[in-house]
């Protein structure tokens, strides 16, 4: 880390970047190979590649809960331990639920990453492309605003993100789920393969197909000169993988910009505000609360981009307060912090398969097979609007007889049988954006930072439940179409948050008098200060959206650099 003296010109920088994590990330490796000098604040501590990863080696006996978590944690926790990575050799990712505490208006688990790298060394690495089915959803089927921008504007950012990042994937010829620049895939399962089979010999428009995932299953030339390697199929991913397999902000856009040696990473820094001059009539800095002394410190740049994650992002905006912008930076409108939306991900389905009993394995894979949306794609056909994906994978588990004790017992543990092949899907849906879906600051309490403390106030509504109940449906047909038997539905009931797809909130469109942001993520009314993390999201969509978060801050910084140069902003 670079020394931050005192003096206002040592805290002066071309560019301010908020938040580390995939979009930070992003922002600082485009900024920095420019040639800006960059500030990249993060409220959390740094996590090296390599040597903040201390989990990376350890083997089952090694950890003192053989990867549980105590129940005296989850009692501390409930909203984190809801989460399915929350475990004993994560669990240090994770910020706990009273670190950092929101009012939950209605329920709401929010899971966050606050270090050096975000969410990027937590995430499942699904990537996904969004095709015009999405950008055109809003305006097709009158819900939220028209997006500013179509894929043809963004299909060149997810090719240039794809190319660094590393993604696995097959060419699917699927017209709402673009191809991209894909390593090779790897392999499904038997059962996946056959359940592909199926659908494809039975439904002309739906499709299971190898879900894309950022993970480098043949490295190419740009990505040994990140230091990174062929994914090694630990399937460890979640305690930071000492390879570089998959993609994170800490192996690959950080130190990256880190050797243009424009890059200043600043821990343990809290923006609390963007400041705001009005004889300029734009933001010239950002005030930061550093975490071990609690001071605040003035840092000052032409450009600032927000990428705190959606959540922080409204808070950050929301707390931005000046005469010229009294509701929040660059809220004309209003709009700020409302339409914020999520991904369903209540509905599961689960079924076994009695054949394939001459094929005992089913391999490691770091990733699993996906649906992509067949509902609602042409024509509308259901009564709710959208649709969703689904994620599905099958293999086979060992079963074992734990009853009785003693030598039976052991015998028992150690003779266990395979049992059937199984498959097992997970509902990804597209929710809708409302009005009374909103983010708020709190009048009273503040957080240990100063800052207001956050109301979240979003909610499931009819359109949900109608969708989830179609997936059941559409599902259990064809699963049943294709053979399988004890198929089980289940509906989780949990709150929205843990999908972690949260969306919304500084919104782009065309008209500045219902939206946030311009078609290059700029706020209409601070054209210095652009977000392009999941608060930017227009609509939801049904694909895991941190893919078109990286595309559109790749696009997003070379429109601030290019209006820098024209001295446009
Ligand atoms: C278990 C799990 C699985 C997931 N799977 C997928 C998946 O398969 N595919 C997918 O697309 N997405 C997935 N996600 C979501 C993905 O991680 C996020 O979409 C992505 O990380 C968002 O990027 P971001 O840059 O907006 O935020 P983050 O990566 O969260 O980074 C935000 C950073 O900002 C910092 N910050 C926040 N507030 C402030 C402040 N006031 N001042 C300074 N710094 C601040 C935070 O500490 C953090 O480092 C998953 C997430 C989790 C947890």
């Amino acid at each position: 880390m670079a020394n931050i003296n005192t003096s206002a010109k040592d805290r002066t920088f071309d560019a301010i970047v908020i938040g580390s994590g995939i979009s930070g990330g992003w922002a600082a490796k485009e900024f920095t190979e420019k040639g800006l000098k960059t500030l990249v604040l993060e409220r959390g501590r740094d996590v090296k590649h390599l040597k903040d990863y201390p989990t990376t080696n350890m083997y089952p006996w090694e950890f003192p809960h053989r990867g549980q978590i105590p129940e005296a944690i989850k009692a501390e926790n409930p909203s984190i331990s809801r989460c399915y990575a929350f475990k004993e050799d994560a669990m240090h990712f994770f910020v706990k639920d009273k670190e950092h505490p929101y009012i939950q208006d209605k329920p709401f688990d929010l899971i966050r990453g606050y270090q050096v790298g975000g969410k990027s060394l937590m995430w499942a690495r699904q990537t996904q492309r969004w095709s015009n089915f999405d950008f055109e959803g809003p305006a097709r089927d009158g819900f939220a605003v028209d997006w500013p921008i179509r894929y043809e504007d963004i299909a060149p950012w997810y090719s240039y993100v794809e190319k660094f990042v590393g993604i696995s994937g097959n060419k699917d010829g699927i017209p709402n789920l673009p191809d991209g620049e894909f390593l090779p895939a790897m392999d499904l399962t038997r059962v996946e393969t056959y359940f592909k089979d199926f659908v494809a010999a039975n439904y002309k428009d739906r499709h299971v197909i190898y879900g894309r995932c950022a993970h480098l299953s043949e490295p190419q030339p740009i990505h040994i000169e990140q230091g990174r390697v062929k994914c090694q199929k630990r399937n460890l991913c979640q305690r930071g993988c000492p390879f570089g397999g998959y993609f994170s902000s800490n192996s690959s856009t950080l130190p990256w910009a880190e050797k243009t040696g424009n890059l200043t990473m600043r821990p343990f820094s809290v923006v609390h505000s963007i400041i705001y001059d009005e004889k300029k009539g734009k933001a010239t800095g950002v005030r930061v609360v550093d975490t071990n002394t609690k001071e605040m410190t003035e840092y000052y740049a032409n450009v600032i981009f927000v990428n705190a994650a959606a959540v922080n992002t409204n808070l950050i905006l929301l707390n931005s307060v000046s005469n010229r912008f009294p509701q929040g930076l660059g809220n004309d409108s209003g709009v700020l912090g409302k339409y914020f939306a999520f991904h369903n991900y209540r509905g599961h389905i689960s079924a076994q398969y009695d054949g394939f009993k001459d094929i005992t394995t089913d391999g490691r894979r770091p990733t699993s097979a996906y649906l992509p949306r067949f509902r609602n794609v042409q024509k509308q056909e259901t009564d709710f609007l959208r649709g969703y994906a689904a994620g599905f994978d099958g293999g086979r588990r060992l079963t074992s007889d734990n009853s009785g004790f003693g030598v039976g017992l052991k015998d028992k543990l150690s003779n266990e049988e395979l049992g059937p092949w199984y498959v097992g899907s997970h509902m990804m849906g597209e929710t809708i954006p409302k009005e009374e879906s909103q983010l708020t600051l709190d009048k009273t309490s503040k957080d240990e930072w100063g800052i207001p403390t956050l109301h979240i106030n979003v909610g499931y509504d009819d359109n949900d439940e109608k969708m989830l109940k179609d997936f059941f449906e559409q599902m259990t047909e064809m699963y049943t179409k294709a053979g399988f038997t004890n198929i089980q539905t289940s509906d989780s009931h949990q709150a929205p948050g843990l999908d972690i797809h949260e969306m919304g909130g500084v919104r782009m469109g065309h008209d500045p008098k219902t939206s946030m942001l311009n078609k290059w993520n700029q706020l209409h009314a601070c054209t210095n200060v652009y977000v392009t993390d999941g608060a930017c999201m227009t609509s939801t969509s049904t694909q895991n959206p941190s893919l078109t978060y990286m595309a559109l801050t790749a696009r997003a910084v070379d429109h601030a650099v290019s209006s820098l140069k024209k001295g446009d902003i």
